[in-house]
């Protein structure tokens, strides 16, 4: 069964529902290394994710996707907003006017994403940033389907590995943003932003399990 605007607005929904749910966990870790705001960031910029899906359901993948990344842009604010928000006009563009799309159209999309981390945070793997979970989402991810697993199975795997490598994160020394003014204070303590990637990543295996039930 071919993946659709309609799991598109799926997985968003979830993201915007564990992303409150969480949202006093987030801003509780931010509290810790950098500034107490992420969890409060990124649920206002969800929820105004939510409220403009009804202008956007008719259209195609990558329009829902870009006006989601532009909707996080300017809403969101701090680090996290430019980045997440490149993030998701970057898989919008890897998937402009479509309309269905494939698991392998998945994996371009999550890559499309973090290119657009990386191009505008530049931080490496093992900076302590979202990078560190979502590299290993994708290298799961990949692995997962070129061993013939379903893509719900997959996504459940890279799933598994952001929070991983989430987790990964407590003894890194942050070298971007905010939390690498604390220096080896940072040290210790887990990643707002890769603990919230790993909840997208959350969001996406729960679609894509319900999408496998419904075919
Ligand atoms: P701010 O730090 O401006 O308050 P947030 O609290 O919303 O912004 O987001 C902080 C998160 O942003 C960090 O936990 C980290 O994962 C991520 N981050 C910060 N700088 C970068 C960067 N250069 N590249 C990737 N992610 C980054
Ligand atoms: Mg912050």
């Amino acid at each position: 069964m071919p993946i659709t605007v309609e799991h598109v607005t799926h997985f968003l929904t979830a993201a915007a529902e564990l992303i409150h749910a969480h949202r006093d966990e987030l801003t509780a870790l931010d509290a810790a290394i950098g500034d107490a705001d992420h969890g409060a960031n990124l649920d206002r910029g969800f929820a105004a994710v939510i409220a403009r899906l009804p202008t956007v359901a008719d259209k195609d993948i990558g329009t829902v996707l870009k006006t989601t990344g532009m909707t996080i842009v300017s809403t969101v604010g701090g680090a996290s907003g430019p980045l997440y928000g490149t993030a998701f006009v970057r898989a919008g563009m890897a998937l402009a006017d479509r309309h269905e799309m494939s698991a392998e159209d998945v994996v371009l999309a999550l890559e499309a994403a973090l290119d657009g981390i990386v191009a505008r945070g530049k931080a490496q793997p093992g900076e302590k940033t979202m990078v560190d979970a979502l590299v290993p989402a994708i290298e799961a991810l990949r692995a997962a389907l070129a061993e013939g697993r379903s893509l719900t199975r997959a996504m459940q795997a890279a799933a598994a590995a952001a929070a991983a490598g989430a987790q990964a994160t407590i003894p890194m020394l942050a070298m971007k943003g905010r939390a690498s003014y604390l220096g080896e204070r940072s040290i210790g303590h887990q990643d707002p932003g890769a603990t919230s990637t790993a909840y997208l990543l959350q969001a996406l295996a729960m679609t894509c399990s319900r999408n496998e039930e419904e075919a």
